[in-house]
């Protein structure tokens, strides 16, 4: 999906809004596609000083399973969209900003929203944050609280204490 930028190319200060929708519903986490619902990116490119900035936000909502937990999930993410395009991708690396080369005139949205969505989203599909997961021994949801197991010693103590004991 292209996005025509050959009104602003050469014009500073100019911008261009856009907003379209990406399609990632083969994004697999785990054994999952949680990506089934459209991607929305909406934003701005502006021509600041020469140079194109992408800025705006990706948001949808992800419908999966929990890689800890197992819960079923279904969460809305929205992810900022600050990316900067360059006609030719320069060797030095600008480590604040996500640069993407220009499809000749055009930025290639699906391209970018792509990298943006992967990269915000990391490897894991999570029911929130903080999810705690299921107790290793007995299965439980530890979202709902502890579970009666006896905390496993940790080896590395469990070592020194035989050691201290000799
Ligand atoms: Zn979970
Ligand atoms: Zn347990």
């Amino acid at each position: 999906m292209l996005l025509g930028l050959s009104k602003i190319i050469d014009a500073p200060g100019e911008s261009v809004d856009f907003r379209a929708s990406v399609d990632l519903s083969d994004l697999q986490y785990g054994k999952s596609y949680p990506v089934c619902e459209p991607v929305i990116a909406q934003g701005t490119v502006r021509n600041t000083a020469g140079v194109l900035v992408m800025t705006g936000t990706v948001s949808t909502t992800i419908h999966g399973t929990c890689d800890r937990c197992a819960a079923d999930l279904q969460r809305d993410v929205e992810l900022p969209l600050d990316v900067v395009l360059v006609t030719e991708l320069a060797n030095e690396e600008n480590e604040d900003e996500w640069v993407f080369p220009l499809v000749g005139e055009s930025a290639d949205l699906e391209d970018i929203v792509r990298t943006v969505f992967v990269l915000n989203m990391g490897s894991k599909l999570l029911c929130r944050e903080d999810c705690k997961g299921l107790c290793c021994r007995c299965g439980k949801d530890l979202n709902q609280g502890p579970c009666g197991c006896q905390k496993e010693p940790d080896p590395r103590f469990a070592a020194l204490k035989q050691l201290l004991e000799k």
